[in-house]
């Protein structure tokens, strides 16, 4: 009785071994062939990712990019493995590198600065707007009624004004007492102004005080009529120094540079020989710093006056 039994397990035994290698035969190629496919597909949609990334990317990073290539090329190293891995990194890097450029584009854009040059139109004045021109920057000029009233000098001031520069005024006579003892300062500005509207055809509201609002517009009564008038005064928060600096425009850059510390700066500058010469230092400085040049808007202005009247 035993040896059916055994011989019936036996060839059970054999028939269970045939089918398992049969379900092997079968399967492995199956499994093989859905492996391959699984695995070029998962090639493809990360190629399609990398190219997606690409075309977001903007242009700023194109260098690092062609770097990246160049390095790849020129490795010529093994295995696909290796590179896709290297796919892989770079696309994570990119897509940590994304944000953080948002940010510094934030900060980059709440720091503002406004050049500004008093005493013009000059002989200087079409070279100044030339390196403005050449840096793609906008300034703010206070210019004085006896040099406006030089005919030769109406072009540059015309000029400015196509350029996107703001023409404020800085008063007829520059006189101290003229201005501020025998109140003189609004009749001068009003006077200055209009004498911009008539070569630019723009209608300004804003003055700089020469020698600043202090201590000339210490007293109220001035102050009270430069309100009534609708004068808005600018005075500045970094001095350039650069009238008493001929010869030095490395110093004009140095107290420039040392003076700025604050989001928003007004730097006092006039239209000098030596304060042309500083010009490129100074806007290399500024956009080393993150600073974005803009120009006197009167329709976000703030007060910037060493009287601290928000009235003007
Ligand atoms: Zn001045």
């Amino acid at each position: 009785m035993k040896a059916p039994l055994y011989e019936y397990r036996n060839r059970k035994k054999k028939l269970r071994l045939r089918i398992t290698m049969l379900v092997l035969v079968t399967l492995i190629p199956t499994f093989l062939t859905g492996f391959i496919v699984g695995k070029s597909y998962a090639s493809d949609e990360k190629n399609n990712k990398h190219d997606v990334i690409e075309k977001e990317k903007p242009s700023i990073s194109q260098d690092t990019e062609q770097t990246d290539v160049e390095e790849e090329s020129l490795e010529h190293s093994g295995s696909e493995a290796s590179n896709s891995a290297k796919k892989d990194s770079t696309e994570e890097e990119e897509k940590t590198e994304k944000p953080a450029e948002a940010d510094t584009e934030e900060v980059s854009l709440g720091k503002v600065v406004y050049l500004t040059f008093d005493d013009g139109p000059s002989v200087l004045t079409d070279q100044f707007l030339d390196v403005l021109q050449e840096q793609g920057v906008k300034a703010t000029f206070f210019m004085q009624g006896t040099n406006l009233k030089k005919e030769h000098l109406q072009e540059s001031v015309k000029r400015a004004t196509i350029e996107g520069h703001y023409i404020g005024g800085h008063s007829m006579t520059h006189e101290f007492n003229t201005l501020y003892k025998d109140f003189r300062f609004v009749p001068e500005m009003n006077e200055t102004l209009a004498l911009i509207h008539e070569i630019t055809g723009e209608s300004p509201n804003l003055v700089r005080p020469p020698y600043g609002s202090a201590p000339g517009l210490k007293g109220e009564q001035i102050r009270n009529q430069i309100v009534e008038a609708g004068i808005k005064v600018w005075d500045w928060t970094i001095d350039s120094n650069d009238w008493k600096l001929k010869d030095n425009p490395a110093l004009i850059v140095e107290n420039i540079k040392s003076g700025t510390n604050s989001d928003k700066e007004v730097v006092l500058m006039h239209e000098k020989a030596q304060t042309l010469a500083a010009l490129p230092g100074i806007i290399e400085f500024y956009k080393e710093q993150g600073y974005t040049f803009v120009v006197y808007d009167e329709d976000n202005h703030f007060y910037l006056n060493f009287q601290n009247d928000s009235r003007m």
